[in-house]
């Protein structure tokens, strides 16, 4: 098959733009539509200090290497969080690919751990858990975590390697879940709640489509890990995955119909709607803003027994 955009031999279908590929001008694609991204949306400013959420999942791998390619036209800071949460045979193999690809590309890594930061690991929590209820745990405290040595180390914004399949996933959660002001929260750059403590998270991937991430980091000859987390398969967020990717598979271009449709809607409840979603204390524990006085993870801390 002929690539669409010039003679060399095509690599890649996309099929919600019925395009095939060449290496070249698939590596072009994702990473114009990642600066597009950027652009658009004002993600990243000149002078600032940027923090790559790193799991060494392909997402965020792809995701380094193109903050790195950023880095080398427009000057800031950059440096990688990786939060090990503790996970036997998965993601002590991933931070290993982590911190790998931060040595290649020179940029600092800070690692943190559920067992040293927070006195405990998921497989612990996991000991006394229902799988359906690990991505809840895992959750809260990875963004505790981030968001903490975010703040220490003065960064202005988290990229997260969140794309647009997670979007779906997440926008349709929330719908499931009837949480309507998570949903009213969630968006390309959370940043709507305005505390000094809350580092903007920023989402330079989400039009980029999962199998893009992992297409783009094995044509540049990127190391990707294909294991799964051992506790995903009770997540709600798997079930949905499943759904959306059976409905692209019909319907290709409706995971991105989603992304539209969400943003429209963003911005016809308008950003007031959103700060009104929610406004922050500070946790009398630990110090993180939160929506009570408590936030969710010393509460969670606390219900296993493990103090802060
Ligand atoms: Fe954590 Fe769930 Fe992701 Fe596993 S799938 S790493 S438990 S959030």
């Amino acid at each position: 098959m002929k690539c669409s955009r010039c003679d060399g031999r095509a690599v890649a279908y996309l099929p919600y733009s019925k395009m095939n590929l060449c290496k070249k001008h698939f590596l072009l694609n994702f990473e114009k539509r990642f600066l597009r991204t950027v652009r658009d949306y004002k993600l990243v400013e000149k002078g600032g200090k940027i923090a790559v959420g790193v799991s060494g999942g392909k997402d965020s791998i792809a995701l380094l290497h193109l903050m790195k390619m950023l880095n080398k036209k427009m000057p800031f800071e950059l440096f990688a969080i990786t939060v090990d949460e503790g996970i036997r045979d998965y993601r002590n193999i991933l931070v290993d690919v982590a911190q790998e690809e931060c040595k290649k590309l020179g940029v600092r890594q800070v690692v943190l751990s559920f067992e040293k930061d927070l006195g405990i690991s998921m497989d612990e929590i996991m000991k006394t858990k229902r799988v359906e209820e690990a991505c809840s745990y895992c959750g809260v405290m990875r963004r505790n975590l981030l968001n903490k040595a975010a703040r220490e180390e003065k960064a202005d914004k988290i990229a997260i390697g969140h794309n647009l399949d997670d979007v779906g996933q997440t926008v349709f959660m929330n719908f499931m879940r009837n949480e309507p002001l998570r949903l009213a929260r969630f968006g390309v750059a959370g940043g709507i709640v305005e505390d000094e403590d809350f580092v903007q998270r920023i989402k330079p991937l989400l039009r980029s489509p999962e199998k893009e991430s992992a297409i783009y980091c094995i044509l540049k000859g990127i190391p990707i890990q294909n294991r799964g987390c051992p506790y995903a398969k009770g997540a709600l967020r798997s079930h949905v995955r499943g759904m959306l990717n059976e409905a692209e598979q019909k319907y290709p271009g409706t995971k991105y119909k989603i992304l539209n449709s969400f943003l429209e809607f963003k911005k016809m409840i308008g950003e007031d709607a959103a700060k009104r979603a929610l406004t922050l204390e500070k946790c009398v524990k630990c110090g993180e803003p939160s929506s009570s006085n408590e936030c969710m993870c010393c509460k969670m801390l606390g219900e296993l027994g493990v103090g802060r």
